[in-house]
């Protein structure tokens, strides 16, 4: 995603920036000038003081995400990387929690450290200001004050809070439906989001005084539901691809081909009126790269014409490959970046092509299944009975 701006790394764990983050760090900054402003420091040294702050405010908030990434790896959770955005992070887990006291523990320890650094940060600030040193323990108070905010509103219990991700262990472990939770627990975080919407439109028309902290309240009352939201969509999708091949994937949805040697104006017309936005592209049968909308797009209008397919598509030993019997939720990594994948079948060193898929079809797959559900194949279809996901040929 170009929205994002990879940092530095820390125990195979990368730590990017959103875009929108740069804003939140201003915003962030100029509150904590304006509070040390307000009690009566000088603008200059205030300045100073605002910037050590919003760093070690931010540095707190890493500290709450590589607690949660940490403790997912010891337990065996591959974490993809952790971005900050807003006034918090997120901490991507590349492949699923398994057990529901993994996903307590891997969750409660944000909070928890958030809170342990609220306690230092008090610290801090008690003893030096005993020893003289207002400076620092105005800077650290207020740290402290932050962190424990931070501690306790993630601890709200509202999905995707780390309160409600507790929330949805405790409902997990009861009734033993992973489903069920993470829909119980989306629906406390939208019922969550609500009211912290209703209380800043309150705060709003009610208390002038308090308007900007209403407009937060708002601000991050929207987000919550937006992300409370995309929480189940994202279940939704997972649940669709569970136990889905890429081999699957390539028979559900097949490109429509075109012979390597074909002018590149049938490709054109092709993509043109079709709804595809990529071609495989196939010499004696096999399939020998593929052929996307872009490339096209890019071309100037009077190379569209005249040379075979071959010289402009992407030729598959340029495209990463993957097993036709891999899951498709353990390909995805690979399509991330919207780069199609070789499906290979056969021994390593031995491998035949396939076929091509792109994300385009993935897309198409997974919106079919999440508008028609799951349909059980009949018994007397081919399809192998120990897999009830697989749907008869028709599907196309
Ligand atoms: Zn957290």
């Amino acid at each position: 995603m170009g929205q994002r701006i990879t940092i530095g790394s820390l125990s195979g764990i990368e730590v990017r920036i959103h875009r929108s983050w740069v804003i939140i760090a201003l915003l962030v900054g100029w509150s904590f000038w304006s509070r040390f402003v307000f009690v009566g420091y000088a603008s200059t040294p205030a300045v100073l003081m605002a910037v050590v702050g919003a760093a070690l405010f931010f540095l707190s908030v890493l500290i709450h995400e590589f607690a949660h990434a940490l403790e997912a790896q010891h337990r065996g959770v591959e974490v993809g990387g952790i971005t900050l955005f807003l006034f918090g992070g997120v901490t991507e887990m590349a492949s699923d929690i398994r057990r529901p006291r993994d996903e307590f523990a891997v969750t409660a320890i944000g909070p928890f450290s958030s809170i342990v650094l609220a306690a230092i940060f008090g610290l801090i600030a008690f003893y030096s200001g005993q020893a003289g040193l207002e400076v620092v323990a105005d800077v650290a108070g207020l740290l402290g004050w932050i962190n424990l905010a931070l501690g306790l509103f993630n601890l709200l219990p509202g999905a995707p809070l780390d309160g409600g991700r507790i929330l949805r262990a405790l409902v997990w472990s009861v009734t033993g439906d992973r489903g069920r939770a993470v829909r119980f627990a989306a629906r406390t975080g939208q019922v969550l989001a609500a009211a912290l919407v209703s209380v800043g439109v309150l705060q709003l028309l009610f208390l002038p005084a308090a308007a900007i902290g209403g407009i937060w309240l708002m601000v991050i009352g929207a987000f919550l539901a937006f992300a409370a939201q995309s929480e189940i969509a994202q279940h939704a999708i997972g649940e669709a691809l569970r136990g889905l091949t890429v081999g699957e994937l390539l028979l559900r949805d097949e490109l429509t081909t075109l012979p390597a040697d074909a002018d590149l104006a049938i490709a054109v017309e092709q993509l043109r009126v079709g709804p595809e936005r990529s071609l495989a592209i196939t010499r004696d049968g096999r399939t020998v790269g593929v052929l996307l909308f872009d490339h096209i797009a890019r071309l100037p209008e009077e190379r569209r014409a005249g040379t075979p397919v071959s010289e402009v598509m992407l030729p598959v030993d340029a495209l990463p490959s993957v097993d036709g019997g891999a899951e498709i939720t353990d390909a995805l990594r690979e399509m991330a970046d919207g780069r199609p994948l070789v499906v290979t079948s056969g021994e390593e060193g031995a491998e035949r092509i396939e076929g091509v898929v792109t994300p385009e079809q993935l897309d198409r797959v997974v919106r079919r299944t999440l508008q028609l559900g799951e349909q059980r194949a009949p018994a007397t279809s081919s399809a192998r009975p120990d897999d009830p996901g697989h749907l008869p040929q028709a599907d196309r």
